[in-house]
């Protein structure tokens, strides 16, 4: 693979990150941006015209000064690629999307027509999340199911009778077949810089169990589904590179009790990479029992993966001056 083409795809990583950030809490009418400023104006102007001729972003004109949309399949895409490993938030959200449809749907015998505002109280969910469920058909593409569509926009929507049940092959878009058949080719390449993956494998770990690796030809490793070394492509990212969001660690049952018990885990702090490096280098939750106490736990753990990437960078340039 050339460089370029290499830095062509970190660009579109980065573009799609970006556009998910800015824009996962918008509905998607008001997801509008100029490329010629910051954030976007860090990536470059080929890799915004690319998007918009695969269709994920469309052109409207303001004062004059052309700024970019993104589109439903835009949309789709950027959440499919910016999706963190283990993050279940999309899908139970999508749940609770199809749990209220469904309340609509009891005892019925015909397709339902629920009001928009309804569906939305129902759900408990944020308007901007409930209207690009529809905009952009999340359900079928996220739960492989069928799920609610418009029929008038913002205003009222139709739940249909097989609400839930899996889509069939034939009636899949040719957009989700294709999608899908881009999924499982991606399954086998490192989706950092689209090198192969060459080796599947498990070894036994020192409890009795067994964990699964994945190699790429381009020498990241991937342990349990959760990288363990790097592509090597990626740059080490930024602070600044990763969204840090405190919660309080609320917890059901024995959980709520356990944290109850010991307030040292009251507080959470999860770092999502905003960018495709940060993407590669993956940093633990944080616990505290204040915000700022998780918040503190999760970049001295960002300073570990940093002095381990550290560490690693002079093995390799020891190893290439003694050849
Ligand atoms: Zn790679």
């Amino acid at each position: 693979m050339t460089i370029s083409k290499k830095i062509r795809q970190r660009d579109m990583a980065t573009a799609f990150h970006l556009l998910v950030d800015r824009f996962q809490n918008s509905k998607l009418p008001d997801a509008v941006f100029s490329a010629e400023i910051e954030p976007f104006s860090k990536c470059a102007d080929t890799t915004w015209q690319s998007m918009l001729r695969s269709g994920w972003l469309t052109q409207i004109e303001i004062k004059g000064r052309q700024n970019y949309v993104l589109t439903p399949s835009g949309l789709v895409e950027g959440l499919r690629l910016v999706r963190i490993p283990g993050d279940q938030s999309l899908q139970e959200q999508l749940g609770r999307f199809q749990g209220a449809a469904k309340k609509s749907l009891k005892g019925r015998t015909q397709p339902e027509v629920v009001r928009f505002e309804n569906l939305l109280k129902d759900s408990g969910l944020s308007a901007e999340f409930v209207f690009n469920a529809l905009e952009c058909d999340l359900v079928g593409h996220f739960l492989k199911a069928h799920g609610p569509a418009w029929l008038q926009r913002g205003v009222t929507v139709r739940i249909p009778l097989d609400l839930g049940l899996p889509v069939a092959e034939h009636e899949k878009p040719i957009t989700v077949q294709l999608n899908e058949a881009r999924e499982e080719r991606n399954e086998y390449r490192c989706s950092y810089c689209g090198a192969r993956k060459i080796e599947i494998g498990s070894s036994p770990t020192p409890d009795g169990d067994r964990s699964y690796y994945d190699g790429y030809d381009c020498g990241r490793l991937d342990v349990d589904g959760q990288i363990d070394k790097p592509c090597p492509s990626a740059k080490f990212p930024q602070l600044d590179d990763y969204e840090l969001d405190a919660f309080e660690n609320v917890g059901e049952g024995l959980l709520g009790a356990l944290i109850e018990k010991m307030p040292a885990i009251r507080w959470k702090c999860e770092a999502r990479p905003k960018t495709a490096d940060a993407a590669q280098f993956p940093v633990p939750l944080g616990y505290g029992s204040s915000r700022i106490e998780a918040i503190e736990h999760v970049r001295s753990s960002y300073e570990k993966v940093r002095q381990k990437y550290k560490v690693g960078r002079q093995v390799i340039a020891q190893k290439e001056k003694g050849r």
